[in-house]
């Protein structure tokens, strides 16, 4: 029997749900935070992503801006009605977390954090646990027990790409890991082609090809400026792009015997908006991928 994640009003993850998590890599400013999110509850997003504690490889890099982010996070769910998925990293923030979140994220860095998993298993928010770039599959199942183990039922594995030989892209995304996992576990299997690739223009496809391969739903970066965003600006889609995204995903859900999964208040948009003058996803160039896109502070 497959799990489902019940995030409320009407919000399911797993079994025949879809759903799609949205929004930018670090929350930076009201502004920039609520025009993501507005955009993302109008295109049909499930859900709201953005980090307030972010795991940045150099201690100069923008490290996010910690509880007062974690308010705008609640303030952007308030207005929009989408729930809150965003990383902790410190067993000692999971209380500050699950106050302001519906969802906690351990990210990569920390998927063999004993400690950690085992503070988040004790709470009682849904935990969205994202594979190690370097951890097997079976490690990542392993780590997922340590906050089963803990008594909190409501788990969910994200695939978000493994360290490849290839500067082509950021990481490899691994695909195949959707069916594995799937012989291998009733939790809902999500799959992140935002870091996965590190390149906007990679996300749309492999959005797709994580649908086909039997996904329960997507991880995807959003940024109103990507070329102003203190991380991730590279793999960030623009608003406008996200909506053709999510109208192309919302017409092959049910072409895969999946429903389209949103909170009923979402957005309080009827039908999906597609902005005008929006360009294809998939155009423009892109080059070498580096693990660590990030900007470093002066
Ligand atoms: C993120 O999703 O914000 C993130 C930091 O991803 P990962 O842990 O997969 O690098
Ligand atoms: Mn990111």
């Amino acid at each position: 029997m497959r799990k489902t994640v019940n995030l409320g009003n009407g919000l399911q993850i797993g079994g025949d749900h879809f759903v799609v998590i949205a929004g930018p890599c670090a929350v930076e400013t009201r502004e920039l935070l609520d025009t993501v999110a507005d955009a993302v509850a109008a295109a049909g997003a499930g859900a709201l992503r953005g980090g307030a504690f972010k795991p940045r490889t150099s201690p100069k890099s923008f490290q996010g801006l910690g509880v007062p982010g974690l308010e705008l996070l609640a303030a952007a769910s308030r207005r929009t009605g989408l729930p809150v998925v965003t990383e902790v990293m410190d067993p000692r923030d999971v209380e500050v977390v699950a106050e302001h979140a519906s969802v906690l994220q351990v990210g990569s860095r920390n998927m063999q954090n004993f400690p950690l998993l085992r503070e988040v298993g004790r709470q009682s928010k849904p935990v969205l646990l994202k594979r190690g770039a370097a951890a097997t599959l079976d490690e990542l199942l392993l780590a997922a027990d340590y906050i089963l183990q803990e008594g909190n039922s409501q788990v969910m594995l994200c695939e978000r790409g493994v360290r490849g030989f290839d500067p082509s892209t950021r990481y490899l995304l691994d695909l195949a890991a959707v069916p594995v996992l799937r012989q291998r576990t009733d939790l809902p299997i999500l799959v992140d082609p935002s870091h996965g690739t590190g390149f906007a223009e990679l996300v749309a496809p492999m959005s797709k090809a994580a649908l086909m391969a039997g996904a329960d739903g997507l991880l995807i970066e959003v940024h109103a400026a990507p070329e102003i965003a203190l991380c991730d600006g590279k793999q960030a889609l623009r608003p406008a792009d996200f909506a053709l995204l999510a109208a192309e995903l919302r017409r092959l859900v049910p072409l895969c015997g999946r429903r389209w999964s949103r909170p009923q208040t979402a957005g309080q948009v009827a039908s999906i908006q597609i902005p005008s003058g929006a360009g294809p996803v998939g155009s423009g160039s892109f080059g070498p991928g580096s693990l660590d896109d990030e900007v470093i502070a002066p």
